[in-house]
């Protein structure tokens, strides 16, 4: 069985979906490797380290028409601009495992199964003990919160430390991190680290203790919300009556901060409403606003997708696809999860689909032509398929 590892074409893509030093494991698998020649180098992997770990050098056309298994980064609905150039490429048949905005852009996995591709959406990796090695968004979620603080720590015209020297003391900056899921736990971390107050806020009132033990402080607000969270841990979409006195709650705190980093969302919806155009203008100018939720419409009402907007001095950066620019380690822990998600859904050398694990399970979206995750056909208004046809267990399709 043949695994392939095609360059990425999304444009600002740096990613690889597979490294040098994850070869041999997939090699363990029974896999032989062929990637796509410089398919590493704008993350900082050289052909020729790929080479040294077993792996074959292809072009594009021979990697798409000799491998069983397709590794991307990004694929279907999470490619708008490259996703036809693969869909011409891609054989009947062929697995490919890569984030494909399944929830998103649902038609897009319809595309996918029209191609006959068994399309893997890594994005429905569901958040359970055993998966946690294999799930891309936490992995990308913590590059992100990472980047995020930079990102502040550049556009703002202050220093984050407290500093005592000869020529007066510098005052920390104040920062808060609004969400404080993966991203925004990182995003904390970063900024203690850098020296800043730091003050952390979510809708989820358990997340408190991490906030702390990373020493920010928690911001609590009481919005009488009593099931916050869902059974996966994640936040549910909340109503805009609830959304609007969180915004009172938080107005504050937001005049007072000279870094708001936002990173709240639910998954498959709209990113929430929370920092106000209001909110915005009672910020001192020079103060800095990174939403990490502009992709998906912006916690801050006038952030602009892929764009720094000012606004009464004060910076809002909405900036998109952010693993993609520390691309060399977003690609190290993104290539790891795929390993250990192949592992899954490899067995010696051929591939397995046992829909009996929840992980194949739930992450399987397309195959023998039809859209067969149950999320997705929902959202697309298609029936549910029948239990007969439902996806079964099947050894040795490539
Ligand atoms: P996410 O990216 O979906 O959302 C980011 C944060 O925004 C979340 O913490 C959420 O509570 C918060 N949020 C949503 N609406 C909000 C609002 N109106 N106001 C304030 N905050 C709001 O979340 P995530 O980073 O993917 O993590 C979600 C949860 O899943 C966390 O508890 C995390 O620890 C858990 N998790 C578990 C696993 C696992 O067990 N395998 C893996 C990763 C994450």
């Amino acid at each position: 069985m043949i695994a392939g590892v095609p360059k990425e074409t999304c444009p600002g893509e740096r990613r690889v979906a597979m490294v040098p030093h994850d070869i041999p494991r997939l090699a363990r698998l029974g896999l032989e490797v062929l990637v796509e020649r410089g398919a590493g180098l704008e993350a900082g992997f050289t052909d020729g380290e790929y080479e040294d770990k077993g792996a074959t050098l292809a072009s594009r056309e021979e990697v798409f028409s000799r491998a069983d298994l397709l590794l991307q980064v990004r694929a279907a609905g999470a490619n708008p601009q490259g996703f036809e150039a693969d869909v011409a490429l891609y054989r009947r048949g062929q697995a490919v495992v890569a984030q494909a905005d399944p929830l998103g852009s649902p038609e897009q996995v319809r595309r996918a199964a029209g191609a006959g591709v068994t399309l893997f959406a890594l994005e429905l990796i569901p958040r359970i003990t055993r998966a946690q090695s294999m799930d891309v968004l936490s992995s990308q979620a913590s590059i992100a919160g990472y980047k995020a603080v930079l990102l502040a720590a550049m556009e703002l015209p202050r220093m984050f430390p407290m500093l005592n020297t000869a020529a007066g003391t510098i005052k920390p900056a104040k920062v808060l991190v609004v969400g404080a899921g993966v991203a925004g736990l990182q995003a904390i971390a970063t900024a203690r680290r850098l020296g800043a107050i730091v003050f952390g806020y979510d809708i989820r009132p358990a997340v408190r203790e991490q906030i702390e033990s990373l020493g920010a402080k928690f911001v609590e607000i009481d919005l009488g919300v009593e099931d916050a969270e869902t059974e996966g841990g994640y936040a549910k979409e909340q109503s805009e009556e609830t959304l609007r006195r969180q915004r009172e709650a938080l107005a504050r705190q937001v005049a007072q901060s000279d870094v708001v980093i936002t990173t709240a969302a639910v998954p498959g919806r709209k990113a929430p409403r929370i920092v106000t155009a209001e909110m915005v203008s009672s910020m001192a100018p020079g103060s800095v606003i990174v939403d990490l939720a502009a992709e998906r419409g912006g916690n801050c009402e006038l952030t602009r997708a892929g764009e720094t907007v000012v606004e009464g001095g004060v910076r809002i950066v909405g900036p998109v696809n952010v693993p993609a620019t520390v691309p060399y380690h977003a690609s190290q822990m993104y290539a790891r999860n795929v390993a250990t998600f192949t592992a899954s859904i490899v067995k010696d050398g051929a591939l397995v689909v046992d829909v009996d694990d929840e992980v194949v399970r739930e992450t399987l979206v397309a195959r023998d032509g039809e859209v067969v995750s149950a999320r997705v056909r929902e959202i697309l208004g298609l029936p549910p398929l029948p239990s007969s046809s439902a996806p079964e267990p099947t050894e040795g399709a490539s």
